[in-house]
């Protein structure tokens, strides 16, 4: 079905606008051509030492330095390495999209191009399909959720190749969605809060309250302000979008800040949803809402929600789209040191990656080193010269 059939199929579902904002999909993977082309890259983990180098510390810039790379980690002697100058450019730790939907090796491959050297993906199946893009030596490392939880007759459970069985009705049923996640290797949970016809409070509550006797953490769908109100009150973790009908007002900003919620904005997919002319629907309010989040102190992260899935009208690029995602934040009011660290550092504590997200001995070397300096220039995060996954160099996109 084309742009056009879909926004109408979503409109005809509801009278309000918010209710055609629950026909936003976003769980959108699904088995992905095998025969998608795999590139080799032939790399193998190596010493570097990269001199000359200014890194991107968490805060600001160092003075040019060097930093070695000594297998798949970040090492501390640059005695006998390849020496590569890094005069002029600046090293950032490998980038980390907050929500993606993965679809096959391609993707992967698209995502390490752009120095993206970790994917968060949102919603992902068959379960094969996700452990086949696990470990893959030199290319994005992922985390996934698996299959999302959503309510029999949902836009999300009509997506092609859906798992019907895993449908979730009632909150007695939380546990066993929760269960099968975690025997199939969900690194979280995801739970897809479309009001109205959606999931209802009760489940929603306990999804997320047994993802956290899991020890997981719970993810949440929201794309209206009805939405995002039922995930707070649920508690879940991190609530991924922001509200394209009405921005988020600085209450509900102080609700998310009291409990520690996090934010996934994906500006840049809801651009994409904004400019489709659907009635009370616009870019405004979710910009509008990251300028209220931010203000209230509440812990950004970048995501692009990007995925191929046919039939959705918006499809954020693979890689590219991160790097325009870090241009909206900045836009949104983000400062630029703010939109690396929503891409770096903070994603990687917020899902326990201990092993990345900053340049220290001893982290993974997921690296991009790109021209110029990004914390005077956002847009400088393009330029890229090399990139490294695991101490894997890899072709950045040209
Ligand atoms: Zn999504």
């Amino acid at each position: 079905m084309d742009n056009r059939e879909w926004t109408r199929r979503g409109l005809l579902k509801a009278t309000a606008a918010g209710a055609a904002l629950a026909s936003v999909p976003a769980a959108l993977g699904a088995p992905g051509t095998a025969a998608a082309a795999e590139r080799t890259t032939g790399g193998r983990p190596e010493r570097v030492a990269l001199t000359n180098v200014r890194v991107f510390d968490g805060r600001a810039l160092s003075a040019p330095r060097t930093v070695v790379i000594d297998g798949g980690v970040i090492g501390l002697s640059p005695f006998g390495a390849r020496t590569i100058d890094g005069k002029g450019a600046t090293l950032l730790p490998g980038l980390i999209d907050a929500h993606v939907h993965l679809e096959d090796v391609g993707t992967l491959e698209q995502l390490t191009g752009y120095g993206v050297t970790t994917a968060l993906d949102m919603a992902c199946w068959p379960p094969s399909l996700v452990d086949s893009l696990r470990h893959r030596p030199g290319l994005t490392d992922i985390r996934s959720a698996g299959v999302p939880a959503t309510a029999p007759g949902s836009t999300e459970s009509m997506l092609p190749g859906f798992p019907q069985s895993d449908l979730v009705d009632n909150p007695a049923q939380a546990p066993g969605f929760v269960a099968a996640r975690v025997a199939e290797g969900s690194d979280y949970i995801k739970i897809i809060v479309d009001v109205p016809g959606g999931l209802d409070q009760a489940t929603i509550n306990a999804l997320s309250a047994v993802a956290h006797a899991y020890g997981k953490l719970a993810n949440a769908h929201t794309v209206t302000s009805a939405a995002v109100d039922e995930a707070l009150l649920a508690g879940v973790d991190v609530i991924h979008h922001v509200p394209l009908d009405t921005a988020v007002t600085s209450a509900v900003a102080a609700r998310y800040a009291a409990g520690r919620r996090v934010s996934v904005p994906t500006l840049t997919v809801m651009e994409g949803f904004g400019a489709l002319g659907i009635p009370g629907l616009s870019y405004a309010a979710a910009r509008d809402s990251v300028i209220a989040l931010h203000k209230a102190g509440v812990r950004i992260l970048a995501g692009t929600d990007s995925n191929r899935k046919q039939g959705i009208p918006v499809q954020p690029a693979f890689g590219a789209g991160l790097h325009h995602e870090l241009e909206l934040l900045v836009a949104a009011g983000l400062s630029t040191v703010d939109a690396l660290r929503a891409t770096t550092v903070l994603p990687a504590q917020t899902f326990g990656l201990h092993d990345r997200g900053v340049i220290s001995p001893g982290r993974r070397a997921d690296l991009v080193l790109v021209d110029g300096d990004p914390v005077s220039d956002i847009r400088t995060t393009r330029n890229i010269q090399r990139v490294w996954a695991g101490g894997i160099e890899y072709a950045p996109v040209a």
